[in-house]
């Protein structure tokens, strides 16, 4: 894949750049970069826009301290809009909303498709020190016996009233049931279109 190349000279040095939660997948907010602010943003790790209102460099949360931390740069086809995908530290917006479009930004399910390629490394590429790995190392047999006891231990739990207790069953039940799909060959996708299916049969 070829790099593509920002046209800056296409609007008189700036091109929009719009921010993405990489977690949610939530637009956060839309503001312009000219050359530097791209080179700022790479350089800090922190996402600079150039404002057209102050007519400098702004790295958002300067002020605030609500920074977004850079996590992908991406150019669109026509290389006049960059697409940057980031963690923010607060709220995005100056009004306090979550995102300049006044959305709710708190979901976090989004971490579960890295895990899922992070479970899918650990397959095709183990480590000794990688506990995802020795499970694959031991079998469907085995990593199938974990499913069922992190399944008993949730039960267990559920009957109790320490939500500490409780969500780290949680988690170990949805970690081992990813590991399982994985140790199938099959994707969480696939679940969720049985799951679809199922939904428009109602
Ligand atoms: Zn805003």
């Amino acid at each position: 894949m070829s790099e593509r190349i920002i046209d800056f000279k296409k609007m008189d040095g700036l091109v929009p750049a719009i921010a993405q939660d990489s977690l949610s997948g939530k637009v956060l907010m839309q503001g312009y970069m000219n050359e530097e602010a791209l080179a700022k943003t790479k350089e800090s790790g922190m996402v600079t826009f150039f404002s057209r209102s102050k007519n400098r460099l702004w790295t958002k949360g300067e002020t605030s301290g609500n920074f977004m931390e850079l996590v992908s740069i991406a150019v669109d086809c026509d290389g006049d809009s960059i697409l940057v995908k980031a963690n923010p530290r607060g709220p995005v917006c100056h009004t306090g909303a979550d995102t300049c479009f006044d959305e709710v930004n708190d979901s976090k399910t989004g971490f579960i498709d890295q895990l899922r390629a992070i479970i899918k490394d650990r397959k095709n590429n183990p480590t000794d020190k990688s506990y995802t790995a020795s499970l694959f190392a031991k079998g469907i047999n085995k990593v199938a016996q974990k499913v069922g006891e992190e399944a008993v231990e949730i039960v267990i739990e559920a009957k109790d009233d320490n939500k500490e207790l409780f969500m780290g069953e949680a988690a170990d039940l949805l970690y081992h049931y990813l590991v399982l799909l994985e140790a199938k060959g099959y994707e969480l996708d696939e679940v969720m279109e049985v799951l679809i299916d199922r939904h428009q049969k109602k």
